[in-house]
C-alpha cells in the first residue's frame, strides 16, 4: 500500500519554489501549459490578491511562451478574482486530487494533458492529481516554511513521502 501511494504521489520534479523552475527549459520540452495552484505556491495561504511575486512568476511563464493557468480547490469566486488579478484564466472549486479540474483547464486552454504541467505543493491534492491526469507533476516546497523548508513536512500525512522525495537528487533538476 505504501509503495502503491509512494508511487502514485511522486512528483516528477521538486524545486524549493516557483522562481527557481526553468520555463524556457519545460517549453523545449514539448510543454505549452502550467496549471497553477493559488496557495502557498504563488501566495502564502489565504492571500486574496496576487502579490509581485505571484505577477513575477506569471510574466517569467508568458515570457518563456507558456500559458499560465489557474488550477485551485479555492471557491470559485476567490479563485477568479485571484486569476483576474493576474489577467489570466482559472478553475476554482477544481476538486483535486481528482484530475477533472486539471483536464478541464487543459480543454479550456486547447492543449493534450501531455503537454501541461501542474506546479503545486501539496502531494494529496497537486501531485496526485496530476499524476491521474498524466500531466507533469512539479511540487514546489510551500510558501509559508520556505525559510524553514525542513518545518513545512511538518504535515505529517505527506512527511513520510516527501522525506523520501526529497532525498531523491533524481527529482531536483537544478543540483
Ligand atoms: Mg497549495
Amino acid at each position: 500500500m505504501i509503495h502503491f501511494l509512494s508511487e502514485k504521489l511522486k512528483p516528477d520534479r521538486i524545486y524549493r519554489s516557483i522562481e527557481q523552475i526553468d520555463f524556457r527549459n519545460l517549453k523545449a520540452q514539448g510543454i505549452d501549459l502550467v496549471l497553477l495552484d493559488i496557495d502557498n505556491t504563488l501566495v502564502h495561504h489565504g492571500f486574496h490578491h496576487p502579490d509581485a511575486y505571484a505577477r513575477k512568476a506569471v510574466e517569467t511563464i508568458q515570457n518563456a511562451g507558456l500559458v499560465p493557468f489557474i488550477v485551485s480547490n479555492a471557491k470559485p469566486s476567490r479563485a477568479r478574482s485571484f486569476a483576474s488579478g493576474l489577467g489570466i484564466d482559472c478553475i476554482g472549486m477544481a476538486n483535486k486530487p481528482s484530475a477533472s479540474g486539471l483536464l478541464r483547464a487543459c480543454r479550456q486552454a486547447g492543449f493534450q494533458p501531455s503537454a501541461a504541467a501542474m506546479v503545486g505543493d501539496q502531494l494529496f491534492t497537486d501531485i496526485l492529481a496530476a499524476r491521474r491526469a498524466h500531466i507533469l507533476a512539479i511540487l514546489v516546497l510551500p510558501l509559508d516554511s520556505r525559510e524553514v523548508w525542513n518545518v513545512a513536512f511538518k504535515r505529517w500525512f505527506e512527511a513520510p513521502f516527501l522525506r523520501r522525495y526529497v532525498k531523491d537528487q533524481s527529482l531536483w533538476p537544478q543540483s
